[in-house]
């Protein structure tokens, strides 16, 4: 099957006189027929459910059909997109290990890899995306477990050149953690370029209609574990009587972990109906992606074009300085969102802002409508002139995650916007 058909028929399977579309499996607990089963259940000896905190049918019909169109050989949800964050990184790190990041990533990510990941012991070193492989395996340091990065960045969208990221990952044997949340498996499948696990916000694109938080991570099942670095997967599990990883689940070693140790013991496991949203959300994520990437590539055009407008910052461009990586990574496009600048600043970007009338100004990026935020006044009010431009945030940048609405309602809106200046 290709893509868009994936989208549609993986996962949930209505066998003869079956409902049709997934059903939400609203239960917490399992039945069972008898004592053995439940033991062996527990051994993890047979595959099937015990608890709606490890496991549950609605939420596994998800996760094997993002699993399927990331190209993994499986997938764990969860409960958001920074519980795939830590999960992802806990599964391989523990107390004084160190990770290498790409400094471009989501401020949420940034608090969790920086603040709270230290203290528990965990080192997150980041590193310039655009620097050479040379300049960043000098970051590298003998408890490195780790490389992480994003496809399309948030909010810089920076394309990140993952087969150079994946190359030096490899070369020091640690995988390669992509979260492709703004690029999703119909723009760009980081595992064909060699990334090892990738990670997704699902609040995002995947469910489209902002109505659930959620995350997922996907293992390629490609990672070495048993190289010596990882003694975690290679060694008895003491709360599994004694099972090895790689031994019981083979190439599946890592997803499975996730799930039957830190899912477990965290409890971070969307419910049933949130699963349910998030596949109605991917059946339809192929058209949608083609349809925002089309959208924003007339509204970047348009914005390139007016004399009120200092710059644009969309990778698809031909004036980007990353065009060369988007044609690589992102040969279908590069999503809705986009930034630009407006000229003088943060006054002429509010009043741009107050008279748009379609846009929704809104702390949140990829869903269908189109959305506008203004940094300075919202997530970096706090910052004065002088903080912002050290923060790399010009007073007058709008970012503007454009929807899936007619372009030319879009366009009509941003003009209004613009002849309010
Ligand atoms: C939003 C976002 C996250 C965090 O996801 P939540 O679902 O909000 O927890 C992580 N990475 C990226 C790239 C995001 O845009």
């Amino acid at each position: 099957m290709k893509i868009e058909t994936k989208c549609i028929h993986e996962g949930y399977k209505a066998e003869n006189g079956e409902p049709m579309a997934m059903p939400i499996y609203q239960s917490t607990t399992y039945k069972y027929d008898s004592t053995e089963h439940v033991g062996d259940l527990f051994d993890l000896a047979v595959p099937g459910h015990i608890y709606s905190r490890i496991s549950n049918p609605t939420v596994g019909f998800v996760e094997e059909k993002i699993a399927a169109l990331e190209g993994g050989v499986g997938a764990l949800c969860t409960s958001s997109g920074q519980s795939a964050s830590l999960i992802a990184i806990m599964n391989i790190l523990e107390a004084g290990d160190s990770f290498i990041c790409a400094s471009t990533i989501y401020g949420g990510t940034i608090n969790l890899f920086a603040v709270t990941l230290k203290k528990f012991g965990i080192e997150c070193i980041f590193v310039d995306a655009d620097a050479s492989e040379d300049e960043i395996q000098k970051s590298f340091k003998d408890n490195t477990k780790a490389v992480f990065g994003e496809t399309l960045a948030n909010p810089s969208l920076e394309v990140l050149d993952i087969e150079k990221f994946a190359r030096i990952a490899h070369k020091n044997e640690v995988p390669l953690i992509i979260d492709n949340t703004f690029a999703t498996p119909i723009l760009c499948r980081p595992i064909e370029f060699g990334a090892d696990i990738v990670i997704h916000s699902t609040t995002k694109y995947m469910d489209g209609q902002a109505v659930q938080v959620g995350g997922v991570i996907v293992d390629s099942g490609k990672f070495d574990w048993t190289n010596g670095k990882f003694p975690e997967f290679t060694e008895p599990d003491e709360s599994y009587h004694g099972l090895v990883y790689t031994e019981a689940f083979k190439e599946a070693a890592y997803i499975t972990k996730a799930r039957v140790q830190l899912i477990r013991d965290l409890g971070a496991y969307p419910s049933a109906q949130d699963a349910f949203l998030t596949n109605i959300g991917l059946e339809t994520l192929a058209v949608r992606m083609e349809r925002h990437c089309r959208n924003a590539e007339k509204i970047a055009e348009f914005l390139e074009s007016s004399d009120l407008v200092e710059s644009v910052n969309y990778p698809w461009l031909e004036s980007h300085p990353q065009k060369e990586l988007q044609e690589k990574y992102l040969p279908k496009g590069s999503s809705g969102v986009i930034s630009f600048v407006i000229k003088g600043g943060k006054e002429n970007a509010a009043k741009f802002m107050d008279s748009l009338e379609l846009a929704i100004n809104a702390v949140h990026v990829a869903c269908s409508r189109t959305l506008v935020l203004h940094p300075a006044t919202a997530t970096h009010r706090q910052l004065n002139d002088e903080q912002l431009k050290a923060a790399g945030i010009s007073p007058g940048l709008v970012r503007l995650s454009v929807g899936i609405e007619n372009v030319d309602d879009i366009i009509e809106d941003l003009k209004r916007g613009l002849k309010a200046i």
